[in-house]
């Protein structure tokens, strides 16, 4: 394994992370003892960074099972959240991060992880009602008191972090240090103009997607039969198997095998071979696959193949 720091901190994460929203019933509904054999093989696989949300699964549930299952290896990791998504959106859709909402959902979210601080700690989606100082000085407060170690956002434009930013710097309150987006060979708009703010303010990027869902290890082919059981016969993931998204693999998988490499490789080293990604947010719903993963991290890209892959 190798490790990158967070953001602009002195905190070293494994360069493959586990992204857990399928435990808990929610997308893939992995049950307990399923996401205990992937969290154990990524423990093994020497991954550190472990992400989950309050809002993943139902109730909480990703979280209720990370805590469950990591029992004392807890802190052998870096445990990163999130809050601010509604958890129950039949009672309430809002985005919420006010003082009075974070100060409940840190303390809920410490009790389903069964620890007492959360190593980094995420603005999962903007809230618009509510003043960015607001968040800052709450989020800040629980820094300070030992609950929260880092914290960091997630879905924020350029203006956004840079608006945040010159607030924690003007106040002197802790910054956000790494921002999560989709990113992947199929989706690339957050390098457009995130990924300038983001330099400018020394922020790191936790990819989020960075498989599209599975279409970027090469399982689903053009003119071949959809494999059953996995994300994308699901019919809300089903449209991205579309004609464009699909060519686009088949070039992207030429392009791998000309170089001796298979796209899953390809996938995961165009991302870390961008300095500015510290860790790559990857879920699985077998062990098999985080240990697929793990070992196809090697690849990295020359300066000419990066931007061959600019035409694709
Ligand atoms: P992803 O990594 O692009 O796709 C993961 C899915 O691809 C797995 O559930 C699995 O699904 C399949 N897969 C993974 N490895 C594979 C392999 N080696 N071979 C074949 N199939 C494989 O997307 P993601 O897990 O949804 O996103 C990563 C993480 O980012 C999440 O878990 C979450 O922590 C985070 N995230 C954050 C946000 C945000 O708003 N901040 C949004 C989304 C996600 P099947 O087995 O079903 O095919």
């Amino acid at each position: 394994m190798e490790y990158r720091l967070l953001g602009q901190t002195g905190l070293e994460v494994s360069v493959i992370g586990l992204g857990c929203n399928n435990f808990g019933g929610m997308i893939e509904s992995l049950d307990l003892e399923g996401a205990r054999k992937v969290v154990h093989a990524a423990l093994d696989a020497g991954i550190t960074l472990f992400d989950t949300s309050d809002s993943y699964g139902t109730d909480g549930g990703s979280e209720k099972a990370l805590g469950e299952i990591l029992g004392p290896r807890r802190h052998d990791i870096v445990l990163a959240t999130k809050f601010a998504s509604p958890l129950n959106p039949e009672k309430s859709s809002r985005f919420n991060a006010s003082r009075a909402y974070i100060m409940k959902a840190v303390e809920d979210s410490l009790r389903r992880l069964k620890t007492t601080y959360i190593d980094l700690y995420q603005y999962h989606f903007p809230d618009p009602m509510t003043p960015m100082e607001e968040t800052l000085r709450a989020l800040d407060d629980l820094v300070r008191q030992g609950k929260v170690r880092y914290i960091g956002c997630s879905n924020f434009s350029a203006w956004q972090i840079i608006d945040a930013d010159w607030i924690s710097r003007h106040y002197g309150l802790h910054r956000f240090q790494t921002i999560q987006a989709e990113y992947s060979l199929l989706s690339r708009q957050a390098a457009t103009e995130l990924f300038p703010a983001m330099r400018r303010i020394g922020m790191t990027l936790l990819p989020y997607f960075p498989l599209a869902s599975g279409l970027l290890t090469g399982k689903y082919r053009k003119g071949k039969p959809i494999p059953q059981g996995t994300r994308m016969s699901l019919p809300y993931f089903k449209p991205g198997l579309n004609e464009a998204n699909l060519e686009r693999v088949e070039k992207l998988i030429a392009f791998a095998e000309a170089r001796g490499h298979t796209i899953l490789e390809l996938a995961i080293g165009w991302l870390l071979s961008q300095p500015i990604v510290t860790s790559v947010l990857i879920g699985a719903t077998k062990p098999e696959q985080v240990q697929a993963n793990v070992r196809s991290m090697g690849w990295r890209l020359t300066a000419e193949e990066m931007a061959e892959l600019e035409k694709i």
